[in-house]
């Protein structure tokens, strides 16, 4: 080996010694610890994708449940995915359920399966899931707090974007 070479290699031992290289390409990864590259960028997309789709869905397995058929749909300003069922009047805690299922259902299943799959990096992509499918609740919460302040009585019929409150005579 000739002068050079010797140099070159003393600097690069003196510049990687504080991470000792060859310990970070040996060691299995700790648990938790996942680096965060394009297939987990697409894992996570997909992720959310689908939380919408589920969420969507259990509106709309809920609206069945109580003698509606939903109509499912995108609008596509905003890719923001739907369900509807418009000419249905539910009463009004059955409208609750509707409202409320999917932040309840998804909350239950993510947090089932972060238990479930403890101890690995599927743990973020779930908790990633779970926060999405909340913060996409929020406009529910936000509607069943409306629609509480309207007599048990009332029926609510859900629009795609709005609902329609219909009072019995007093
Ligand atoms: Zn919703």
């Amino acid at each position: 080996m000739d002068a050079v070479g010797e140099c070159s290699l003393y600097d690069e031992f003196n510049y990687y010694k504080p991470y000792d290289v060859s310990e970070i390409n040996t060691q299995a990864p700790s648990e938790g610890n996942f680096r965060v590259g394009l297939g987990e960028m697409g894992l996570a997309v997909a992720g959310i994708v689908l939380t919408f789709i589920l969420h969507e869905l259990t509106h709309g397995l809920a609206m069945q449940m109580f003698g509606a058929k939903p109509k499912y749909g995108i609008i596509w300003k905003g890719l923001m995915f739907y369900a509807t069922s418009p000419g249905y009047a539910y009463r009004r805690n059955n409208y609750v359920v509707i409202a409320l299922a999917p932040f309840v259902f998804i909350s239950v299943l993510t947090i089932l399966g972060m238990w479930i799959l403890q101890g690995t990096a599927w743990v973020a992509l779930l908790a990633v899931c779970g926060v999405v499918n909340a913060s996409g609740a929020v406009g529910d919460m936000w509607i069943t707090m409306i629609v509480l302040r309207y007599s048990v009585t009332a029926y609510v019929m859900d629009e795609r974007d709005g609902i329609r409150v219909f009072l019995p005579k007093a």
